[in-house]
């Protein structure tokens, strides 16, 4: 039984509210985030008593804590934005709750992504006997506990991965991103990068492209980029000799983005513009379309998984392992697209591991450091069933 502090009420902030809702763990549930109005909505959507909303700036310390002693939660779900990822840890630790969140810190004003400044939390996490949970949605997060699971059951060393991400879906719109625009550009147009023999290679962004089988779907071209969880699985799982992150994106979608950048739309540097200060890309962000508001008649689906080789008892071993999930399926459960829900949950999976001990441990870990056994099982009751492919055909070459 636990009470649950949610921050943000965007696509992911929907979904999570649903679905911790739905669950009898959850006693107390407290919606909240920088405008108010969008947690009510949430709210009323679920018609719930469980489920209060407040408004919140997690920007401010102090008005998390505030929230925080006043609500009592036992943990703190961060859905809102990456930059509130360290305020949120530090108003944890002030109350002595626990944490868990689905995307790795960045600062506003520098488009680079790095556990370094959450990894530096350990020894606070460790000394205060407080879990913190990083990276817990779906890539990064269940790809990191498909990895885990991997290498579990099915290998004594891993030597290749590749993390396939498919959205095969339509919303219907000239262009739009399915979430957050500021975070999701600046992650699209930074160099792409990947892990080899013992390296990080760079290359011009969205340079390295090819066609990959999707189940259910087919081929699709996917773009070779840098992913936040290439990182903490180089660092967990040694003995890989190399790891990338493929994303399928339409030629519109790569027409739309290349023209932004080129006229300057993208920019996160501040300029002038009669008398005032804006930032292109938080203005664009201001005139696409809310990732949330994409959900009605969205179709199609989305596929992303593992591919994943090694050895086994001194024998060479192949494994994939992947979720397909129907943007409609989504809507009709939780009134959301298939993007925010297979972020929303997997961070409630990760969040009921901490309320029900499975991954209760002092200390700041990402997933594919916890049991990847119990969540494996939770995905699949909760609304993202998985399957397996054991030595079947791999789109890449070793
Ligand atoms: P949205 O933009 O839809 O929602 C973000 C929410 O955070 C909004 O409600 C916003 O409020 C709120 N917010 C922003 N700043 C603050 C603040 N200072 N204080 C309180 N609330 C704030 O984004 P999504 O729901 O699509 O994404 C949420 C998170 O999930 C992001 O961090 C994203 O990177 C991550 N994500 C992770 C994925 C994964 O697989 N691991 C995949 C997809 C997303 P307002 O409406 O007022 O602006």
């Amino acid at each position: 039984m636990a009470r649950v502090i949610i921050v943000g009420a965007g696509g992911v902030g929907n979904v999570v509210a649903h679905k911790c809702a739905a669950r009898a763990e959850f006693t107390d549930i407290l919606l909240a985030s920088r405008s108010v109005d969008k947690c009510d909505k949430i709210a009323a959507s679920i018609g719930s008593p469980k489920v209060t909303t407040a408004a919140l700036d997690a920007d401010v310390v102090a008005n998390t804590v505030k929230l925080i002693k006043e609500f009592k939660p036992d943990l703190l779900i961060n859905v809102a934005l990456p930059y509130q990822d360290l305020t949120l840890m530090d108003a944890c630790l002030e109350t002595g709750i626990h944490y868990l969140d689905t995307a790795n810190y960045e600062p506003i004003d520098v488009a680079k992504f790095e556990y370094s400044w959450q990894w530096a939390y350990q020894d606070k996490f460790k000394a205060a006997g407080l879990t913190a949970i990083l990276g817990c949605g779906f890539d990064p997060g269940v790809t990191g506990v498909f990895s885990a699971y991997a290498l579990k059951h099915y290998f004594d060393e891993i030597h290749y991965l590749d993390i396939i991400d498919c959205n095969d879906g339509n919303h219907g719109k000239a262009f739009a991103t399915n979430f957050n625009p500021e975070i999701n550009i600046r992650e699209i147009t930074q160099l792409g990068r990947y892990f080899e023999n013992g390296e990080w290679v760079e290359v011009p962004a969205l340079s390295i492209h090819r066609p990959i089988p999707y189940p259910n779907i087919g081929d699709r071209e996917s773009y070779l980029l840098y992913h936040e969880e290439l990182e903490s699985l180089v660092k967990n799982i040694p003995t890989l000799k190399r790891a990338r992150f493929w994303m399928t994106f339409s030629e519109n979608y790569i027409t739309h983005l290349r023209v932004l950048e080129n006229i300057g739309m993208t920019r996160i540097d501040p300029i002038e513009y009669q008398g005032q200060q804006i930032v292109p890309l938080q203005f664009l962000k201001a005139l696409l379309p809310e990732p949330a508001s994409l959900a009605t008649n969205y179709t199609g689906q989305t596929s992303i998984g593992c591919h994943i080789t090694g050895i086994k008892d001194g024998v060479a071993n192949k494994y994939y392992v992947y979720n397909n999930c129907q943007h409609a399926e989504a809507y009709a459960e939780v009134g959301a697209q298939g993007i925010s829900y297979t972020t929303g949950v997997p961070a409630v999976i990760g969040a009921l591991m901490i309320v029900n001990g499975n991954w209760q441990k002092p200390g700041v870990f990402n997933v594919e450091e916890c049991d990847p056994d119990p969540f494996m099982e939770l995905l699949n009751s909760m609304g993202l069933p998985w399957h397996e492919v054991i030595d079947g055909e791999s789109p890449f070459e070793n």
